[in-house]
């Protein structure tokens, strides 16, 4: 299977910043590239990765599938502004907004009602981890925020890792993603690890059989980073 680089651009960027990172990107033929934009940028990005191959994808959308809820994005809304796939429950969210297991769960089911591939995150904080408790927290996340029958994506992402610099040892990232398949019990869910990924990191993470490719942060901003990470998920691929 070829490697996913998705990137994830949280709450970054603005209109004038996309030609450039589009044009850079659409240099890369051959690598499975999904971008999540932030909702504001969606239409431009459509515009933009026509005929590239690029995928577009939201960061969050609501449970609901529309009404009176202000400031809230229905799963629909995305697809309808060019979005495939929405990544649910990045732990930004389950932090900033108080977002529980049940809601992602609700949130998932909306986003496959729409025809939208929900990327689903999960991931330990350091504490759990020196704890020993990491696989038992991941357990828990993917029993309480996958519907039954998961067909989306899952992200693990420690979240001690998010933005730190800091990765976990590629055994760590390989026993963390065999033991989510062994709990989610199917073999065609893809997997992806994020946190602190880099274009020097990315190809021995991506070389492992257990990781399905990447969800990049910071390093997706920058077209160069992304540009190398996603050249990396081409070599591990051949
Ligand atoms: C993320 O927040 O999804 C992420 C992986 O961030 P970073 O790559 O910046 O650690």
């Amino acid at each position: 299977m070829r490697k996913l680089v998705a990137g994830n651009w949280k709450m970054n960027g603005l209109r004038a910043d996309l030609r450039a990172w589009a044009s850079a990107m659409a240099a890369v033929p051959g690598a499975d590239i999904l971008v999540c934009a932030p909702h504001t940028l969606l239409a431009e990005f459509a515009r933009l990765l026509t005929h590239t191959g690029i995928a577009l994808g939201g960061q969050d959308c609501a449970a609901e599938a529309e009404g009176a809820h202000t400031g809230d994005i229905s799963a629909a809304m995305l697809r309808d502004a060019g979005a495939t796939s929405v990544i649910l429950g990045h732990s930004e969210r389950r932090t900033d907004h108080h977002e529980t297991d049940a809601l992602v769960r609700a949130k998932a089911l909306a986003a496959f009602g729409a025809g939208l591939l929900p990327i689903v995150c999960v991931g330990e904080t350091g504490a759990e981890r020196d704890a020993g408790r990491a696989h038992d927290v991941v357990a828990r996340q993917l029993a309480g925020s996958l519907p039954p029958g998961f067909g989306g994506v899952v992200a693990y992402e420690p979240i001690w890792a998010i933005g730190t610099g800091r990765v976990p040892s590629t055994d760590d990232v390989a026993a963390m993603h065999g033991f989510i398949r062994a709990q989610l019990g199917v073999a065609g869910t893809r997997i992806l690890y994020g946190g602190s990924v880099k274009a020097e990191n990315a190809r021995a993470i991506m070389a492992l059989p257990e990781v399905g490719g990447v969800l990049v942060g910071g390093a997706s901003l920058d077209a160069a980073s992304f540009q190398a990470i996603s050249l990396q998920a081409i070599a591990t691929a051949a």
